[in-house]
């Protein structure tokens, strides 16, 4: 089965370009995501299926639960690289060079591909496009203007980019085409039920005992509209868990329904604070992300503040009740 192609000018520029090399070097942000991976492994499986040659190089390793999808474990670890041994560097979803944690990529042709606000556009080649669910989505497209077949290895990590980056089909940005690209994943091989188990039934006992750690000492602010969760190493050592193994347990809080936002504060050794954001419909966190120089989207943003704790909490909850506030103004149902 062969992809449908696109007509779009930008996607062309690519597709040339790429054809016109042959050494690719593919990375994307560091701490990736079921949609940064998503995204590389479909694009390296898709240059190799042209005969070309791929090297996968992130900041820090997948979440464990994807590290036996197809291709994963070529993808090497690395802070800095030094040798220059590519044509064309390939940078999935990251709003800037330095998003990749990977030292030493300047000075190569790149091809920039992103679907979040407020990319730079360092690429020599930039598609960034808002309007997709996934950067999987816009990797789809590229791998159908390259004429090459839906492998069901390229179509796994479309799906696992899509059902990640979406929340399991919770977030906005949801269009035809999300389920249209689904739709012909599945026609290649893909077995939805089988993702869905892989990707979010794949807890540890300790993650278990984790959730119930965080959910006890879970803050309720707002009359109930805003959730407040805190991790630091003691919970971690009394569960017996990772800084990994908090991966997805954010969006908890948003199964209660009155709840429209929440917070995750990461209280790290070295004194930063990763401060994790998600919301509801129109409440705008990307926005609260944006003042502390993070980013995201509407829905799910993050960024890094130095503590202590009690210091930067107070503002960022006073952003975030204001965010909560001008949202539920335009709230539909
Ligand atoms: P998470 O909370 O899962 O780390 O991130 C949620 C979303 O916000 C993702 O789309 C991620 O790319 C974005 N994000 C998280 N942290 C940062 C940050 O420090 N800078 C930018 N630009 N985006 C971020
Ligand atoms: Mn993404």
């Amino acid at each position: 089965m062969t992809i449908p192609t696109t007509s779009s000018h930008t996607v062309n520029e690519i597709r040339d370009a790429i054809l016109a090399r042959r050494r690719f070097l593919i990375t994307s942000h560091a701490r990736p995501d079921g949609d940064s991976i998503g995204s590389q492994m479909a694009m390296a499986y898709a240059l190799e299926a042209l005969g070309k040659e791929v090297r996968l190089v992130n900041a820090d390793p997948a979440p464990e639960h994807y590290l036996d999808f197809p291709g994963v474990e070529r993808i090497e670890i690395a802070r800095q690289l030094l040798e220059r041994d590519a044509d064309a560097l390939i940078v999935m979803e990251s709003s800037d060079l330095n998003r990749t944690g990977v030292a030493g990529l300047e000075g190569r042709f790149t091809i920039n591909i992103d679907h979040h606000q407020g990319n730079t556009a360092y690429g020599d080649l930039n598609w960034l496009d808002e309007s997709a669910a996934a950067c999987g989505e816009l990797v789809f497209e590229l791998i159908g203007s390259l004429g090459i077949p839906l492998t069901v290895e390229i179509a796994t990590h479309i799906y696992l980019a899509i059902l990640t980056d979406t929340g399991s089909f919770h977030h906005s940005n949801i269009t035809p085409k999300t389920f249209d690209i689904c739709r012909q994943t599945v026609a290649a091989g893909v077995n939805p039920a089988a993702m869905a188990r892989r990707v979010f039934d794949s807890n540890s006992f300790g993650k278990l005992k984790l959730i119930g750690a965080l959910l006890d000492e879970m803050d309720l602010l707002d009359d109930g509209r805003l959730a407040v969760l805190y991790l630091n190493d003691d919970i971690l050592n009394a569960t017996n868990t990772t800084y990994n193994d908090t991966e997805g347990l954010i969006n908890l809080p948003l199964t209660a329904r009155e709840i429209q936002a929440v917070a995750f504060f990461k209280v790290g050794a070295d004194g930063d604070i990763r401060v994790s954001l998600r919301s509801k419909y129109d409440v705008d966190v990307r926005a609260v992300a944006s003042l502390h120089g993070g980013g995201g989207h509407k829905n799910a943003a993050g960024f890094t503040v130095r503590g202590p704790l009690p210091d930067v909490r107070p503002v960022i909850i006073r952003e975030i009740e204001q965010a909560i506030a001008a949202g539920m103004q335009t709230r539909p149902e």
